[in-house]
């Protein structure tokens, strides 16, 4: 099992539709300061569900919206799956819990009319709650806290 791509719409500096190929062999993401390598990491835990909005460096959820930068609008939708390779052992039981070579994580967040937030997971395309997504990863050693997730600064703290 492991994270083979991760898809974001509009989510904090990705204008529209960005795929990130974590196919086998992959390393690293370089970049110069605030192109977006962080907020990468930030998507992942975002599908994971972290227990703040501080823990994706934002005040609140809705400032994980694509925010139109100097010369487009602001997103009033964004999207973030996580898709996960899950397959059969030689004894037929996978990693994720779930009956599927594929496992795709979702989560949206919608900013309503009245100015809130409107969050919604998803497990392979059908709705589900927060608590899903968490009860497929128990187990597998991978968490919005967890150690498979080392934040910049993390090391020297
Ligand atoms: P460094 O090398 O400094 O760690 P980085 O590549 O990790 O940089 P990030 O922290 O991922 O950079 O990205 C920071 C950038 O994301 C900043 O330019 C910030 O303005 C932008 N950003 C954050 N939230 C949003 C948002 N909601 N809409 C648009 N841009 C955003
Ligand atoms: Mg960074």
């Amino acid at each position: 099992m492991y994270l083979k791509r991760l898809e974001m719409e509009n989510f904090k500096s990705f204008k529209g539709e960005v795929v990130v190929p974590y196919e086998r062999g992959f390393t690293a993401i370089t970049g110069p300061n605030g192109s977006g390598k962080s907020n990468c990491g930030d998507a992942i835990q975002f599908v994971l569900g972290y227990k703040s909005a501080k823990d994706v460096r934002a005040s609140n959820v809705l400032d994980l919206l694509f925010n139109g930068g100097k010369n487009n609008k602001p997103a009033k939708f964004c999207k973030v799956s996580l898709i996960f390779d899950n397959p059969e052992d030689s004894d037929g039981s996978r990693r994720l819990k779930i009956d599927a070579d594929e496992v795709h994580f979702t989560r949206t967040v919608r900013k309503t009319r009245s100015g809130s937030a409107s969050s919604n997971y998803y497990l392979n395309g059908t709705s589900c709650r927060k608590r899903d997504v968490t009860d497929v990863f128990l187990g597998t050693g991978l968490g919005p806290r967890s150690y498979a997730i080392i934040e910049q600064g993390m090391i020297s703290q």
